[in-house]
């Protein structure tokens, strides 16, 4: 079972910065800190000039009411602290966002928290809860942050791999995971890096386990409005599970806005409050004018988030035909702005072994960057990604479709 897996146990007698720069992944075995992965790909796709597809993040503005709410708020002296918990107009406004899109009903005072990005309110909900010695189930590839926090916390992860090629969680597996000392399961939905949206009967099997062994739900929500196969459906929507779970999101893909650093948590006062408590000595509060620009985002009409949707599944289309035009064999994601893709081929044909080391040869001879995915997994389940690489479309079109041809010649 995967919780004796000693890859994901870090010895206890290292200092905090060392297990937690082991567990998400900065340390090697060899005892090298490097950056995170993000950041590793981003300095290659500099260094060789190559099309940055590794580090998700957009190249274009947000929307224009965002931007001068935000510029508004700077020029009329929006500049001191804010409450912790965010300013109301901008826990109204999740309030609001969470009713129209899914139906959740929130009291905004007591059921959101304004963090800084999703990361610190994924950050906050895990040490709100989690006690050193718990466990912490989590579906991998996964986000490198889960793992660093965790060891933060003293917790041990266990991950549930979603295996290749259907990266669809296998209900035992899943089982399996849970056990007396899990206190709390992250569940990223759409699903970076693989592109997954879970369907209804894997959400509700995640809430009757966490149920069953009473424990909090995280859900990672960053990429709910990039949901090719329709809307998203939050876990905290289904029939008994608001009362446990945390819902995390941010400003950050929906809006273009990844350097802004504006998240929330939303969920019942009982979990809300006690985040909001760790929150306040992690960071305070968020930036005071980004937060009004960020309630303005949210503020926007349906045709916004409708014409998102449509916008990245064009560019999802091209850069899948353009892999597998190139001789990769991607993975048709159903959410986010990344796609997985089997680069075993493209490896023997420039003779290196596997993704990681395939990474550098495409910068430099194809021009184009990539995260390999094993990267993003658990030491005891990496061969599994081995030969898979991700790749990002939150690109302008144009900059896919040389992305296309760079990568078919
Ligand atoms: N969760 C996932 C799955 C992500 O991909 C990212 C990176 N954008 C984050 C959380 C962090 O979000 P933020 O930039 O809002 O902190
Ligand atoms: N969320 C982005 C990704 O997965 C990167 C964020 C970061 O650099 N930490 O690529």
């Amino acid at each position: 079972m995967d919780s004796a897996d000693p890859a994901t146990s870090t010895p206890t007698d290292r200092p905090p910065w060392e297990r937690m720069a082991r567990g998400g992944g900065l340390l090697g075995p060899d005892g090298r800190l490097s950056g995170t992965v993000f950041e590793e790909m981003s300095r290659l796709a500099a260094r060789t000039g190559a099309i940055n597809l590794g580090q998700g993040f957009p190249d274009v503005d947000g929307p224009p009411e965002m931007l001068d709410a935000a510029a508004a708020a700077l020029r009329e002296g929006g500049n001191q602290y804010s409450p912790v918990a965010g300013l109301p107009r901008l826990q109204e406004a999740v309030a609001e966002h969470q009713r129209r899109f899914y139906g959740i009903e929130l009291d905004p005072a007591t059921g959101v928290v304004v963090t800084v990005g999703a990361s610190e309110g994924l950050a906050a909900s895990l040490l709100a809860f989690v006690e050193p010695g718990d466990e912490v189930v989590v579906l991998e590839p996964h986000y490198d942050l889960y793992a660093a926090v965790v060891e933060f916390a003293g917790a041990r992860l266990v991950p549930v791999p979603l295996e290749p090629p259907h990266f669809t969680p296998d209900p035992d597996r899943l089982a399996a995971a849970f056990g007396p000392r899990t206190r709390a399961v992250v569940l990223n939905d759409p699903h970076n890096p693989t592109g997954t949206v879970l369907d209804d009967a894997v959400l509700a099997r995640v809430a009757a386990l966490a149920a069953e062994h009473d424990c909090v739900v995280v859900t990672d929500e960053v990429y709910e409005h990039l949901c090719y196969p329709g809307r998203h459906r939050p876990l905290a929507a289904l029939p008994g599970a608001f009362e446990r779970t945390l819902t995390v999101s941010s400003v950050g893909k929906t809006f273009s806005a990844t350097g802004w650093r504006v998240g929330w948590v939303s969920g019942p006062a009982h979990l809300v409050g006690p985040v909001r408590a760790t929150k306040a000595y992690l960071t305070h509060s968020a930036a005071t004018p980004l937060q009004l620009g960020a309630a303005a985002a949210l503020d926007l009409p349906d045709e916004f988030y409708a014409g998102l949707e449509a916008d990245f599944r064009r560019r999802r289309d091209v850069l899948v035909a353009g892999l597998a035009a190139a001789g990769a064999e991607p993975f048709e994601p159903q959410g986010t702005f990344f796609v997985v893709a089997d680069v075993g081929r493209l490896c023997e044909r420039h003779g290196v072994g596997d993704a990681e080391a395939l990474a550098p040869v495409l910068a430099e001879r194809a021009g184009v960057v990539g995260v390999p995915v094993a990267a993003l997994a658990s030491a005891g389940h990496r061969d599994l990604y081995a030969s898979w690489m991700r790749f990002s479309f939150g690109k302008r079109p144009e900059v896919l479709e040389e992305a296309a041809r760079r990568l078919a010649a």
